[in-house]
């Protein structure tokens, strides 16, 4: 039998590494790294895309025809199958007929992570039916970091140079560069080991010793969710003592004598005292960070999931300002992508603006301006019926109630809303609770163009290689079809493989001839050579004061006040004397993924890293379960010794769910992290919520 080998890009996490599919007989047989598309094949240790995607396209469990629950909702669910004409006429007909007697925003379109263009179809279908409510998660993913960089240097595209020689120092913050998530400036392993080996510094700042934390010069440990008030702590050491860059902060920069000014109001005790790391390390760093320009600070997730995140990471932003590491080699550097359609653009076709007023967000001023309604937004709605009653919730490529915020609210939101309508390739807790379930198809079993995470510029071709099971639709097509039973056919396509070359007009080339080019790179800019369109801020410069944020109602500068927020929502007591934080497993995407049992032989259950003497003192050990408890609720996880950690921190496992226990819609409830973690009070522009920091204890 003859075997195929297909180039591909992984679409398990946002790294998007370069694969091969080898396929026999129409099989996926094995995925190996791949070296010739120029970009990331070094695949995380987990190898989770060479592991998990055959087995997912192979798996027997994926969902293979659309399906009509029979029976109440809430029990164990029951579906027939049903035939997709019927399904989209059934969905098409409940939408128009709420569209009529509610209005359009009464439907909600709830979405994931992309993969490819589903997120902008489901977009572009929102708006051409009308309703502004998006629901998306760049609360808490994504949206500070671009919203801080673009309100410091005009783009959110702010990423590591790839003249690897200069840089002097890397910073590793909230970020394991070896995982998921290890994308935030396109820093990715390999790049940042050659310039170790030249000899760069690295700092790591993270309550767990991820690698690189062994190998860094500096590895700082803080109090979860105290990013910001150190971040300050760090401006104040290169302010105070003069280590920023003086030539670019007096001809490129607004706002630093503010800034200068606000660094009085507090001490590096306070810091020490928040933050819980010495400040003699605290000055260490940021002299380490500031001497050896240019550095590259790269920041994570782990900082856009507190009350404090937008700051924080404008914070971020102002610290790779303020020593010189922008828009130099070897530090960070502007980049711009304009071979593709932007997305954005796609979102909206002409005669179509959004109705930004009557979001069900239209109070988080950020938000609407990105397109997206908070996740506990959505939920909270649909609770009190404020401001106008949802009914209706069209969900693709997520499993709200495993990865919401305040799990227990999802599940009654979910419960209560009218109907609703889900598309994923296996059941999840959240398709139990559906309507109606229809068989999604991944990259590989259709074509489609990766441009996720659109702030680092890359666009990359991913075309069709196996047929997708059973009947299974790629999210474009089931948003394309359905849009047509609508009568929106015109701003659609006939066959939705047209837009791929739709979406590649500006590069002039067609998804044919990109198949061999397979990757756009984004084009970047220094600052030499483009001094009069670097900084695309009102200011033409980096605004370490934003007049922008403050005409928005947003705090102008990171102030002290907006940073230790974080603290103040947590509310600790001596009842929660333990602080826990929010761990991203290794092995798996979020709450996706649980069904591949090769990754469960390795990963079989949630596992909570306790220190030593903490354990010890709850009288638990080593593979023990243990019960987690916050104020908001209670769950059980297995115990994992840890003694690199603070004895005062616990790190739960985020996203778990059993797909192997057939009761309680998989065991939803038993492990995951978000039933500890409540959905307010949220930050006012980009509707972020404390995911970490959060008081807790622990018992047997
Ligand atoms: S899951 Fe692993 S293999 Fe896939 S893109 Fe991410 S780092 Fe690469």
């Amino acid at each position: 039998m003859t075997v195929t080998q297909n180039v591909f890009f992984c679409f398990l996490c946002g790294k998007h590494c370069s694969l091969i599919a080898y396929v026999e007989d129409g099989q996926v047989v094995k995925v190996t790294g791949d070296k010739t598309s120029g970009i990331h094949s070094d695949v995380c240790p987990d190898a989770k895309g060479p592991t998990t995607i055959p087995a997912t396209y192979n798996h027997p469990d994926r969902l293979k025809q659309p399906l009509k629950r029979i029976g109440p909702k809430g029990q164990e669910a029951s579906f027939v199958p049903i035939s997709w004409d019927e399904a989209l006429d059934a969905i098409a007909s409940k939408m128009t007929i709420l569209k009529e007697e509610y209005g359009p925003e009464s439907v909600a379109m709830i979405l994931g992570e992309p993969k490819g263009l589903e997120f902008a179809f489901g977009q572009r279908l929102a708006t051409v039916f009308g309703t502004p409510n998006v629901i998306t998660p760049g609360c808490y993913c994504g949206v500070q970091t671009g919203a801080a960089n673009q309100f410091t240097f005009g783009t959110m595209m702010v990423n590591a140079d790839d003249s690897i020689e200069e840089t002097g120092v890397v910073m590793i913050w909230g970020n394991n560069p070896r995982h998921i998530g290890g994308t935030f400036n396109g820093m990715m392993p390999k790049e940042l080991d050659a310039r170790l080996a030249r000899g760069c510094k690295l700092i790591v700042i993270d309550p767990g010793q991820i690698d690189y934390a062994k190998k860094a010069d500096i590895w700082i440990r803080p109090k979860p969710g105290m990013d910001g008030v150190l971040a300050l702590g760090m401006i104040k050491v290169i302010i105070e003592e003069e280590l920023y860059d003086k030539k670019f902060v007096a001809e490129w920069t607004v706002g630093f004598e503010d800034l200068k000014a606000h660094m009085t109001t507090f001490t590096l005790d306070e810091i020490e005292r928040e933050t819980w790391v010495p400040r003699a390390q605290i000055a260490e760093a940021a002299r380490m960070f500031a001497i050896n320009k240019p550095g590259i600070l790269g920041s994570g997730n782990a900082l856009e999931g507190t009350v404090a995140a937008l700051q924080t990471c404008r914070a971020v932003s102002i610290i790779n300002g303020l020593t010189g590491s922008v828009g130099v080699p070897g530090g960070l550097v502007i980049k711009e992508q304009n071979q593709f359609y932007r997305p954005g653009r796609f979102y909206f076709p002409k005669g179509f603006p959004r109705q930004k007023e009557n979001s069900i967000a239209s109070e988080f001023i950020l938000a609407v301006g990105s397109a997206y309604v908070p996740t506990q937004t959505l939920v909270n709605t649909i609770l009190t019926d404020q401001p106008y009653p949802i009914r209706f919730g069209f969900f693709s490529v997520t499993n709200p109630l495993s990865t919401y915020p305040d799990a227990q609210a999802t599940y009654e939101a979910l419960m209560k809303l009218e109907y609703m309508v889900v598309a994923d390739i296996f059941h999840t807790p959240t398709t139990q609770l559906a309507d109606l379930v229809l068989p999604a198809a991944l990259p590989g079993e259709h074509a489609t163009i990766a441009y996720w995470p659109a702030w680092l510029g890359y666009v990359k071709c991913d075309p069709k290689f196996i047929d997708p099971p059973g009947e299974a639709w790629s999210d474009m097509k089931i948003f394309n079809e359905l849009a047509k039973k609508l009568g929106h056919g015109q701003y659609f396509w006939e066959d939705v493989n047209e837009v791929l070359d739709f979406m590649l007009e500006p590069s002039g080339l067609s998804f044919e001839e990109f198949k061999k080019t397979r990757i756009f790179h984004p084009k970047k800019y220094y600052l030499k050579g483009n001094e009069d369109r670097i900084f695309k801020t009102p200011s033409g410069k980096m605004e370490i004061y934003s007049a922008q944020m403050q005409s928005m109602g947003i705090a102008p500068l990171p102030y002290y006040e907006e940073m230790i927020k974080a603290k103040q929502v947590a509310n600790e007591s001596d009842d929660y004397p333990l602080i826990l934080t929010n761990r991203k497993e290794t092995g798996f995407m979020l709450s996706g993924y649980r069904v591949d049992q090769g990754m469960r032989k390795r990963y079989p259950e949630a596992l909570v890293e306790i220190h030593p003497e903490t354990a010890a003192q709850a009288g638990v050990e080593e593979g023990d379960m243990v019960n987690i408890e916050t104020r908001k609720g209670r769950i059980a996880q297995k115990v994992r010794i840890n003694p690199e950690l603070d004895p005062r921190v616990i790190m739960p496992a985020f996203g778990w769910w059993y797909p192997e226990e057939k009761t309680n819609l998989y065991e939803w409830r038993k492990s995951n992290l978000n039933i500890l973690v409540d959905g307010y009070p949220e930050e006012l522009s980009t509707g972020a919520v404390q995911l970490r920091g959060i008081p807790c204890r622990i018992y047997k």
